[in-house]
């Protein structure tokens, strides 16, 4: 880890207190009144890292997520000149070549075509502090209520140049969100952060995600080992080490822990919760499913390696059978926050390329084009498929996962919408296009997706995942209401009428490229450079 305490003080004024004065010499305390949970945060991060005091004044505490807390500081540089800066703590029971990827990932591909760069770095014991450049940003909601298509077409220009760069490097960045991907309007700036979840393609040219990538594939070997020589896994010490090399964005408290045994005093080993929880959902499920014939359900099974021998005695029933418990458990990288995740990534395809973050990136366009965020508003992986099966259609979703071995049924049909008038509806422009009368018959009348279907036979399925009832009502429920013009899933910004004109224009162009990036299957969607090269973006 001695890169990670590589530091310059040269352009630093020394702070013997830590504290900097502002223009009106007083202590700056920013513009709003800091909470004290904030103060003692940052006053932990003092004691923690005390070298800090000497360059920066914390200012305020600016993100919080599970692998990170994030805080503006400023420090004043030799020239006299006062900068700001982003400081992220990283929680100190991160994984250390995580943490080195992490820092590796911005030294390496980072200050340039809007991939953010990194200034220093600090360590203490396990405490690391990067330090980068501060972007100030819009909200992305309020961007969303704001923008016009040729910001939209920028926005969307200097995404996809960010991850041009980063997949030039082989770095596959597993969680592209509008919050990691910042936007100064004014400025016009933008910044991909957070390579907290990235990952190495095959041939990635940034040396420590080999070791993460060598390291991930060393711990699914020595799980399937030990799930198949055991015969009977136990659900709790699988999920403690799929903690480790699954580091899932989703806001849950099992990330990146290092080491996996311990908990902190007086914090509860969470990743066994959800061991606990994960099991009683499919319990659930079933017992939905076994309870109603009405149950339609949306089911994952891998379609090769079962065990011809023995049957699956437990489906429709309310326990689990110790056929299904010796299952051989598919590891495959799942990191990523549900809503962004590739259809790939939800239906656990071992081998997944950076086409996964170009599918993150039709869902950002998506946003963007029909005013909704979130759009797809999933806590669960099957309600995210079954939920990009309502856009893409289902028989669309159920040949794509053929494609890398993979089963999915789905109780009823949806056919897949046009992306014009889905968006369209949902942004509010619909009866302003010209389009209307000629596609409103393909919009959604989704009331064909409810009803009377038997759940699907779910014998001898190697992956058994049964998304409960509620879910998928839930999905067709939306669906439905989309089709009413119904707020669905998301905020719906406040457009206003003068942005109209502009938002009942929408060139044909971009919908195809929305299209080839929501492109179902991996091999053919698009890729960013090809992107960049698409006509939408003609002229910029
Ligand atoms: P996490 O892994 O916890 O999600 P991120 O790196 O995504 O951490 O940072 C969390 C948040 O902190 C971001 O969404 C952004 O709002 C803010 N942030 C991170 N880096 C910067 C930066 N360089 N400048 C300004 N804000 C930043
Ligand atoms: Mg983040
Ligand atoms: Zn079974």
């Amino acid at each position: 880890m001695a890169m990670l305490e590589n530091l310059s003080k040269d352009s630093f004024n020394l702070h013997q207190n830590g504290q900097l004065k502002n223009d009106s010499g007083k202590e700056n305390k920013g513009s709003h009144k800091l909470s004290t949970e904030i103060k003692i945060d940052i006053e932990r991060l003092y004691e923690a890292v005390p070298r800090l005091s000497s360059f920066f004044f914390i200012e305020d505490k600016i993100g919080e997520g599970t692998f990170s807390s994030v805080y503006l500081a400023t420090a004043q540089l030799t020239s006299g000149k006062v900068e700001k800066f982003a400081l992220k703590h990283l929680i100190p029971t991160s994984h250390p070549v995580r943490i080195a990827a992490e820092l590796q990932c911005l030294t390496v591909a980072g200050g340039e075509d809007n991939v953010m760069g990194v200034k220093y770095c600090f360590r203490k014991d396990d405490h690391v502090v990067i330090v980068m450049p501060y972007l100030e940003h819009d909200s992305f909601l309020d961007l969303l209520s704001s923008m016009n298509l040729e910001d939209v077409r920028e926005y969307m220009y200097n995404l996809l140049k960010a991850l041009k760069r980063i997949h030039h490097f082989g770095i596959i960045h597993r969680d592209i969100k509008p919050s990691n991907f910042l936007y100064n309007g004014c400025l016009k700036k933008y910044a991909l952060v957070d390579f907290g979840l990235a990952q190495g393609t095959h041939n990635t040219k940034i040396e420590l995600l080999k070791v993460v990538r060598a390291e991930d594939q060393q711990r699914s070997c020595l799980k399937t080992k030990s799930a198949t020589s055991s015969g009977i896994k136990h659900p709790h010490s699988e999920t403690t080490s799929k903690a480790l090399v699954q580091h899932s964005a989703e806001k849950q408290p099992i990330k990146r822990p290092w080491p996996p045994t311990q908990a902190k005093p007086g914090k509860p080993a969470r990743s066994i919760k959800t061991a606990d929880i994960t099991s009683r959902k499919i319990l659930v499920a079933k017992r939905k499913a076994g309870s109603s014939k009405n149950a339609s359900s949306c089911l994952i099974r891998k379609s090769s390696v079962c065990p011809s021998n023995l049957t699956c005695d437990c489906y429709t029933t309310d326990r689990i059978c110790s056929v299904c418990f010796s299952r051989r458990h598919q590891v495959a990288p799942r990191a990523g926050t549900p809503g962004f995740r590739a259809p790939e990534v939800l239906m656990k395809c071992p081998h997944q390329t950076s086409a996964i973050d170009m599918w993150s990136a039709g869902v950002v366009f998506l946003s963007l084009l029909s005013a909704r965020y979130p759009f797809f508003k999933a806590s669960d992986d099957l309600t995210a498929l079954a939920q990009i099966m309502t856009i893409r259609g289902s028989k669309e979703t159920i040949e794509a996962a053929k494609l890398f071995g993979k089963a999915v049924s789905c109780s009823k049909e949806c056919p897949k919408l046009d992306l014009r008038t889905l968006c369209e509806r949902l942004r509010g422009t619909h009866c302003f296009s010209k389009r209307k009368s000629s596609q409103k018959s393909e919009l959604m009348d989704c009331s064909h997706i409810s009803g009377t279907v038997p759940a699907p036979d779910a014998k001898d399925e190697e992956t058994k995942q049964i998304a409960s009832l509620s879910s998928i009502q839930e999905v067709q429920n939306q669906a439905r209401k989309v089709n009413q013009d119904v707020e669905w899933n998301s905020v719906k910004s406040k457009a206003k009428s003068s942005d109209l004109k502009n938002w009942c224009a929408v060139p044909d162009l971009a919908y195809d490229l929305l299209d080839k990036l929501l492109d179902l299957n991996p091999a053919t969607r698009i890729t960013a450079e090809m992107a960049l090269g698409h006509p939408f973006f003609e002229g910029i």
